[in-house]
């Protein structure tokens, strides 16, 4: 059975936070019990998933969404407060990684995501790299970003908005999970004919009508739900610890 410190160096091998820049810690967010049995992952530490962590008898949630980002004014209050009572009150670690996770070339959110749509990577492109760039694995590929659209909805099981150019034959795909609406134009000068993100913000729907790129916000959620599965199922079986991922669904 590892221990906490162990997970941590685990994750941390696999992910190298130390490349990253970002808007909150990577790694243990909030310390429990020493020694690890069960692994829960999910995409955010709501408190709903803390809940389910909690019944599904996990000592360790690992996720996508930590609890502190740049910008708090670092009061524990309200449903913070709430988050954290949980969580100590369990003797539950807390790990979370943010960008390191969307970036991992195979595990990662844009891999996995990648994956799921059947999507080949032949490039990164935009700030930290954190942008792919590839094609379709199926030769055949997609007779327009409509067709691409009804493609993801089927495998994301949720809505797809496309602004932009519908009908246009798609041969390079750029795509960058969350909330990667300012990739955008990063996606444009790498020669992209789509691009997939998660949201859209007002001004990139003038943006793919304007450049005739065609922009499809997929979900948030839905465009970051294979990261942390992928990963805490990989260090899970390296120590021979139960994994489960709980998806605690979010239309946004
Ligand atoms: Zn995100």
């Amino acid at each position: 059975m590892p221990n906490r410190i162990q997970l941590l160096q685990a994750f941390d091998d696999l992910l190298q936070p130390e490349r990253f820049k970002d808007y909150g810690p990577n790694g243990l967010q909030v310390e429990g019990t020493v020694k690890v049995r069960k692994i829960v992952s999910g995409v955010t530490a709501s408190r709903a998933l803390i809940e389910a962590a909690i019944a599904a008898q996990a000592d360790t949630i690992f996720v996508h969404h930590g609890l502190f980002w740049r910008g708090q004014d670092g009061r524990v209050t309200g449903w913070l407060k709430q988050r954290l009572a949980l969580l100590l009150a369990h003797d539950i670690n807390l790990f979370a990684y943010h960008l390191p996770l969307d970036a991992h070339p195979e595990l990662g959110n844009n891999a996995q995501l990648g994956l799921k749509l059947g999507l080949r990577t032949l490039a990164r492109f935009g700030e930290q790299e954190l942008g792919f760039l590839g094609e379709a694995l199926d030769p055949a590929g997609f007779s327009s970003a409509e067709a691409l659209a009804r493609h993801i909805e089927s495998v994301l099981n949720r809505p797809v908005a496309l602004v932009g150019p519908a009908q246009r034959a798609i041969k390079k795909i750029a795509w960058c999970s969350g909330g990667a609406q300012s990739y955008f134009e990063a996606a444009i000068a790498a020669g992209a004919d789509v691009f997939i993100t998660g949201e859209m913000s007002e001004p990139q729907a003038h943006l793919a009508r304007e450049c005739g790129v065609a922009y499809l916000a997929c979900g948030h959620h839905a465009s970051e739900r294979y990261g942390a599965p992928a990963v805490a199922a990989h260090v899970a079986a390296q120590f021979g610890l139960a994994h489960e991922f709980i998806d605690i669904d979010n239309p946004a």
